[in-house]
């Protein structure tokens, strides 16, 4: 459920009307919803109500300090994946101990800025990232809080791309090495392992790779606490699919997510992280265009939108799907033709979607894309310098943008010339 509906005709984020903030702000623009942020937060933390738990977001996902700010201030803590995402969280207001340090490479400066700002955890993935830890944190006089990410090896069933939890990928330890890992993490002084770390990837539809995950971890828990560990955290990932489509089957709810992480984990009587990041932010935030042509073709008709793949990379990354819909709403009953919607980079890449079935457009109509608040507006680029799509937070009847449009001035001028020239 989300907060983009029409209302009389027009389609609305929350209480301020979509074409409103374009003629404010101009197009293209990805517009935030605050009440659907905070619905997606609290789904989480009420599906894990009972067990002692953090939601920390994968601010991967959404990264505006605005966005973090509203889920911090509601009780997320943060799970981040650079130094330049704790340093965006802790300009955000998210204390240190509520924030988690993933990924596979972090570097030394990124290590030593997180221990003296303070830090929850690192997510380790390697030895050799792990002996790096332990010199920083020595070399500073401190302990590093730490857990391992294993690799469960299990098929997450979604798109190769954001698969992370099969053997073959570049992602944690092997679980069947990891008596051996953190005996070694054991023996290492700087460090202070307080659990276990697993996420198998994103976009899952499914729960069943999750309970064999989770089952995995539980299991291994005994192990190590057999061994002398004090694993009193688990930090169980994200990875919960959305909707991309109204058609297609509804993914399960954070509830019967939280249900299977009782189930599975629930009598260990660890403290609980989860780091959910697309479903938090995917729903509550949308891409609005402009369209510039509509262009008939050899037995195809375009429509060419202000839009394109540099400011929403999924479809061309991902194969993704977006509803696309109109702002102003269609008359019932109006009639339906295919067309492809496109944007104006010079790739072939740069196509939203092919033959898809649309009530007709003109030049100058609004569309927005559905579902785009996760994995859009961080990731989009300049190419073929256009500037970033700024961004606007709307929360009830007010909006306000929280990321500008760059003049091409300010694109520019971030280039320097060398005196030889
Ligand atoms: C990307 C990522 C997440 C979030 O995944 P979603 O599918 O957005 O929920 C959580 N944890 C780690 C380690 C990640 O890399």
């Amino acid at each position: 459920m989300d907060h983009f509906l029409y209302k009389d005709g027009a389609l609305h984020a929350e209480g301020v009307p979509v074409a409103e903030i374009v003629a404010a702000v101009g197009s293209p623009v990805y517009v935030y919803s605050t009440a659907t942020l905070l619905r997606h937060f609290r789904l989480f933390d009420e599906a894990l109500k009972g067990l002692d738990h953090v939601v920390c977001f994968a601010m991967k996902a959404a990264s505006n300090q605005a966005i973090l700010k509203t889920l911090a201030q509601a009780g997320a803590g943060m799970d981040v994946v650079s130094g330049g995402e704790y340093a965006r969280a802790k300009a955000a207001g998210v204390p240190g101990d509520k924030i988690v340090f993933s990924g596979v490479g972090k570097t030394r400066e990124e290590m030593r800025a997180a221990l003296l700002g303070g830090i929850r955890q690192f997510n380790l993935e390697s030895e050799p990232e792990m002996e790096r830890l332990n010199e920083v944190a020595l070399s500073l006089g401190l302990r590093a809080p730490v857990t391992v990410r294993v690799n469960p090896d299990v098929d997450a069933k979604t798109h190769a791309k954001i698969a992370t939890g099969k053997s073959e990928n570049k992602f944690g330890i092997p679980i069947a090495r990891a008596r051996e890992v953190y005996a070694h993490a054991a023996r290492l002084p700087g460090l202070d392992v307080v659990g276990i770390d697993v996420h198998i990837g994103s976009q899952l539809t499914d729960l069943e790779p999750f309970r064999m995950a989770y089952r995995k971890v539980a299991e291994l828990t005994e192990v190590l606490r057999a061994d002398g560990h004090d694993i009193r955290r688990l930090d169980l990932g994200g990875g919960l699919g959305i909707p991309y489509t109204r058609s297609n089957e509804a993914p399960p709810l954070p509830l019967q997510w939280g249900e299977v992480i009782r189930e599975e984990v629930g009598h260990l009587g660890v403290e609980v992280e989860i780091e959910p990041g697309r479903l938090i932010a995917g729903n509550a935030g949308i891409l609005v265009s402009e369209v510039v042509y509509v262009k008939s073709g050899e037995g195809r008709n375009f429509l060419i939108l202000d839009a394109a793949m540099n400011d929403l990379v999924r479809p061309a990354m991902y194969d993704a799907h977006h509803d696309i819909i109109p702002v102003v709403e269609p008359e019932t009953g109006v009639e339906q033709a295919p067309i492809d919607i496109v944007g104006p980079v010079c790739e072939s890449g740069d196509t939203f979607a092919k033959q898809r079935v649309m009530p007709p457009l003109v030049e100058g109509d609004l569309v927005a894309f559905r579902s785009a608040g996760a994995y859009g507006a961080v990731m989009a680029s300049e190419y073929n310098t256009r500037p970033l799509v700024p961004e606007v937070l709307v929360n009830g009847d007010q909006f306000a943008v929280i990321r500008a449009r760059p003049s091409f001035d300010e694109i520019i001028n971030r280039d320097s010339i060398p005196e030889w020239l």
